[in-house]
């Protein structure tokens, strides 16, 4: 016994001591930015080993430093983001981050669990996987990092990203700013890492390098597709198209200002925004009224409708992507609609065959659609859904209404009389995450999901009941 906690005492020590010199080195060496995939991951492996033989106290103070330093540079975070982008809006982007730092789970979320019982004791314990490869958005490029490097540390693991290309810049800001908070810890550097160039062909020598033990994928269904044939273990968190339904019973007021402050996050990127409102006929004026009186939503005429659709539709029926993200104003600038800084969204009547009905826009332009009673609604929302399994809300104070929808639609993510974003943490019951696995069905992910489970036996042992 005495032998074995002198080696445990050894290792620790020497691993202390090569920390203490790699802090000596200081950062402009050794920022978790490498040129080469393989020096990445090959720096991610050493550095995964030196965290794991380290305390959980320990992982937990590199949380919390990780989770101090994206307050303290949030706001220039948030702009350069805004600024690379060109997408989504500044001040949404801080909350975005804050809601990342704070209601991201921590080391707590590994807790084990134990089975006592007739034949002794079981112990099941969620431990790391190793280095996992990250791909991640251009539309969330700070939250989805923050959320997977707090997650993925907190279980154990090391993270290669490939950021997408456009948001370089910000991602290997972000990379640096975490890797300082874990240096400055104590913890390991390199244990957040990524290629200097981040491609689509990086993305793939990281879904194929030998030493990647688990892929993420955040982001549209090619991405997901491309983890999924890698043969590894992966997780795909994919595309949504959220339909808002509000049947006739609903606080229709309350409606209106829910979908309105939903949809309008971020200029609508979020994955989990409101992305078409289906709305009973008995009670669409009245919504739209009451939209149009939160003072954010400007409602479009049946010609301005078809111009702005023109716009942002290509003529082959896809997406302008030129357009998203944008600011409702910079939209609609274009043609000839000068709106000022108050609105945030803009609402049309549509036919459930409009193209912005089916088409995942990540834009504050929304179609409403009237149906005639809630079970069309229901009918159509479970459609528009396209089986991605992500997230739906609803506007009702029926509760078979509610259950019956909630039954139909399958998603990971439904929202009752709310916005959209509590079901994200953000004024809602429960964690935050921004790889909100649909597909392949962890759900709102978090420092378990990226472990493997492990058991230990004891028979007839260590009970004591
Ligand atoms: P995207 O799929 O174009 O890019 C995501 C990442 O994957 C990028 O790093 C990109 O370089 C890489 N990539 C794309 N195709 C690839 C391929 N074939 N092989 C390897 N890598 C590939 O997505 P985007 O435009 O950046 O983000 C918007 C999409 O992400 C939307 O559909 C949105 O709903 C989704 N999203 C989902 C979640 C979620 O939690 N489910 C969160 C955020 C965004």
């Amino acid at each position: 016994m005495a032998a074995n906690s002198e080696l445990i005492a050894d290792v620790v020590q020497k691993v202390l001591e090569e920390l203490v010199q790699e802090k000596d080195r200081g950062t402009d060496e050794f920022t978790g930015i490498y040129d080469t995939v393989d020096e990445a991951v090959n720096n991610a492996v050493e550095a995964q080993k030196r965290l794991v033989v380290m305390t959980l106290e320990r992982r937990g103070e590199i949380i919390a430093s990780i989770r101090q330093a994206i307050l303290d540079n949030n706001e220039s975070l948030s702009e350069l983001a805004t600024q690379e982008t060109k997408i989504g809006r500044y001040e949404d982007k801080i909350i975005e981050n804050i809601l990342c730092a704070t209601k991201t789970p921590g080391v707590e979320d590994i807790r084990p669990e134990v089975i006592s019982g007739d034949h002794g004791l079981t112990l099941l314990e969620y431990a790391h996987v190793g280095v996992i490869g990250a791909l991640t958005p251009i539309t969330n490029p700070t939250g989805t990092f923050i959320h997977n490097s707090i997650s993925m540390i907190s279980a154990g693991n090391a993270v290669v990203f490939n950021p997408h290309p456009t948001a370089r810049e910000t991602s290997l800001k972000i990379i640096q700013v975490i890797h300082q908070a874990i240096v400055d810890a104590g913890g390991p550097a390199s244990l957040v890492s990524c290629v200097r160039e981040p491609t689509l062909e990086t993305a793939g020598q990281i879904i194929k390098h030998p030493k990647i033990n688990m892929l993420v994928a955040t982001g549209g269904r090619p991405v997901v597709k491309a983890v999924l044939s890698s043969g590894k273990k992966a997780i795909g968190a994919g595309a949504g198209n959220p339909p808002a339904l509000v049947d006739e019973t609903a606080h229709i007021r309350k409606a209106a200002d829910s979908i309105v402050n939903g949809a309008s996050i971020n200029n609508n990127v979020f994955c989990t925004c409101e992305k078409e409102v289906i709305v009973v006929d008995e009670v669409a004026d009245a919504l739209i009224k009451f939209m149009q009186e939160t003072g954010k939503a400007y409602l479009l005429t049946p010609e301005e409708a078809e111009k702005v659709t023109q716009l942002v539709v290509t003529p082959d029926g896809k997406l302008n992507t030129k357009y998203v993200g944008k600011d409702v104003q910079v939209i609609l600038n274009e043609i000839g609609i000068n709106l000022t800084e108050e609105y945030r969204l803009a609402i049309f009547e549509a036919s459930e065959n409009h193209p912005l009905f089916w088409l995942e826009q990540m834009m504050p332009i929304m179609p409403i659609v009237r149906v005639k009673n809630v079970q069309e609604g229901i009918r159509l929302g479970v459609e528009v859904e396209q089986g991605n399994r992500h997230t739906a809300i609803m506007h009702s104070t029926n509760v078979d209404n509610m259950t019956a929808f909630a039954r139909a639609v399958q998603t990971t993510i439904f929202v009752k009389n709310g916005p959209s974003y509590a079901g994200i943490g953000l004024g809602g019951e429960g964690h935050t995450a921004f790889t909100i696995a649909g597909p392949t069905g962890e759900g709102l992910t978090s420092a378990r999901t990226f472990t493997r489970q492990r058991r230990c036996t004891l028979v007839e042992s260590f009970r004591i009941i």
